[in-house]
């Protein structure tokens, strides 16, 4: 049978998604990918393709595209719609409420979407042998079928496939590629999508899971030799978190693949022993969650268990070892001051951190920070609404998202971080270079962040302008990095 899988832009680029056309192809079906930013005529080139079925992955923050696209395919093209995705995952009776959807995967669909097709293939009408799915019998009504539960040994899986993105050449081109050797964070950050799903799902089995090292690299070195990169990205939410898998990943990535990479890390695993190790595999560098300069506002907002002491001391050890250091951090979370935002600036040139991305607080729908800031009165349902439509509708300004006196401030600080940080400025010329008009218009804070993530990711000039002409500044996009919900 033939799948099609439709996806907004190139920006928002699933490792599940791959994984998944993996498994149908291995199945004997064949899977196309379908971009609607890089189509002129995205329904047309369906028709044509044909498929048996059409799959969507709908992301929370990005559901109205999302649910808006699944309605036109569900009324222009012949084929069955299934919905998958966080959205469907995690706010499921809303999606089930619409009356234009016939099939719905929440959750991990390795299982589930493979076993649809092949029922599907076979003419098959009882669809109740099929794990995980939501189907409307004759009746109209919806049938839950039990979930398949968590995959526990990701080593079954085949090798993500690549040639997906066969038909958009700017995405093989771009000489950076992503692999995830896992699923699952072991950590429960308040604002994030993953404290959620880990409490909804615990009688699904294990979170959190790894491939062996040994299969990992050898997928890395195959698909390398067929879709070279001058760049690989990890983009396992934690990497660092098991010494004994990267004793054994170290060597062999070398020997294997050779090719520099970046990671995510928390900054309690970057010990001696993990720094070492990483550079014997050629990391090229690190991004750790700083998030604020607060530990208070860090611990108790953010729920992130990550102490001054460990920051500092993981921090200085990626800078001694010549390993790139780039941080995450946040702005305009609920409760937060002025005051404390600015002491971010000031942990982050304290740290020595050389690449500091720096984002507004986003409340995603369901986290425990945005049930607490809409309790607390730092954020309202009706506001949630109004951002998401902003979102789908491509109108979403980046801004504080919370009530607060302080907004108009974090909205110039914002703009200043990056290069507040990059020039080493102290506490009272950040707060000059916030005060002054000038300075706050004249920082081309966009081009900055370009300029920062192409130093991280070691981006060539001519794929990366290439990159963005199709699918954007990165600020735009709307994609959970999730990787085990396409
Ligand atoms: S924010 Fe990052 S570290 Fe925290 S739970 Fe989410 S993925 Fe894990």
């Amino acid at each position: 049978m033939r799948i099609a899988f439709v996806q907004d832009s190139g920006m928002n680029e699933s490792a599940a998604l791959l994984v998944l056309s993996g498994l149908l192809k291995l199945g004997g079906h064949t899977t196309r990918l379908f971009i609607e930013h890089d189509e002129r005529d995205m329904f047309g080139a369906l028709r044509r393709f044909d498929p048996g079925l059409v799959l969507i992955a709908i992301d929370i923050g990005g559901h109205h595209w999302g649910l808006g696209m699944a309605s036109r395919l569900a009324r222009d093209i012949r084929a069955p719609l299934v919905v998958v995705g966080t959205y469907p995952t995690l706010e499921l009776d809303e999606v089930l409420a619409r009356p234009e959807f016939r099939f719905v995967i929440p959750g991990e669909c390795d299982v589930a979407v493979p076993a649809l097709v092949d029922a599907l293939a076979a003419g098959s009408r009882d669809l109740a042998a099929v794990p995980g799915l939501h189907w409307r019998d004759v009746d109209g009504q919806w049938q839950r079928n039990p979930s398949p539960g968590y995959l526990d040994d990701l080593d079954v899986l085949p090798a993500p496939d690549v040639s997906l993105f066969e038909p958009y050449p700017y995405l093989l081109q771009f000489g950076v590629r992503r692999f995830v050797s896992g699923r699952g964070c072991a950590n429960r950050c308040s604002y994030c999508y993953n404290n959620e799903l880990s409490r909804r799902t615990r009688s699904l089995g294990r979170y959190v899971r790894r491939k062996s090292a040994t299969p990992f690299v050898a997928e890395i070195a195959d698909s390398l030799a067929k879709y070279p990169a001058h760049h690989v990205h990890m983009g396992d939410d934690l990497f660092t978190h098991d010494p004994a898998w990267l004793r054994e990943f170290a060597p062999l990535y070398r020997r294997t693949v050779g090719v520099p990479f970046t990671c995510n890390a928390t900054p309690m695993s970057l010990t001696s022993e993990t720094i070492s190790l990483l550079a014997q595999a050629g990391c090229h560098g690190v991004a750790v969650g700083v998030e604020s300069g607060d530990q208070v506002l860090r611990e108790r907002i953010l729920e992130r268990p990550a102490r001054d002491e460990d920051l500092r001391a993981g921090c200085e050890r990626v800078r001694k070892s010549g390993i790139l250091l780039a941080a995450f951090n946040l702005i305009a979370m609920p409760g937060e001051t002025y005051e404390q935002a600015l002491s971010t600036v000031q942990l982050n040139r304290q740290l020595g951190v050389q690449v500091p991305r720096i984002n507004f607080t986003i409340p995603l729908r369901g986290t425990r920070m945005t049930e607490r800031a809409i309790e607390e009165g730092f954020f309202t349902r009706q506001a949630q609404a109004d951002l998401e439509r902003e979102v789908a509708a491509g109108r979403f300004k980046l801004g504080p998202c919370f009530l607060s006196p302080d907004n108009a401030q974090f909205e110039r600080l914002f703009r200043v971080f990056q290069f507040a940080i990059m020039m080493g400025l102290g506490d009272a010329q950040v707060r000059q270079l916030v005060r002054s008009d000038l300075a706050v218009k004249a920082i081309p804070f966009r081009m900055l962040m370009l300029y920062m993530e192409r130093t991280f990711f070691r981006i060539q000039w001519v794929p990366g302008l290439q990159m963005y002409l199709h699918a954007g500044h990165p600020l735009g996009r709307t994609k959970n990095f999730n990787n085990f919900i396409p």
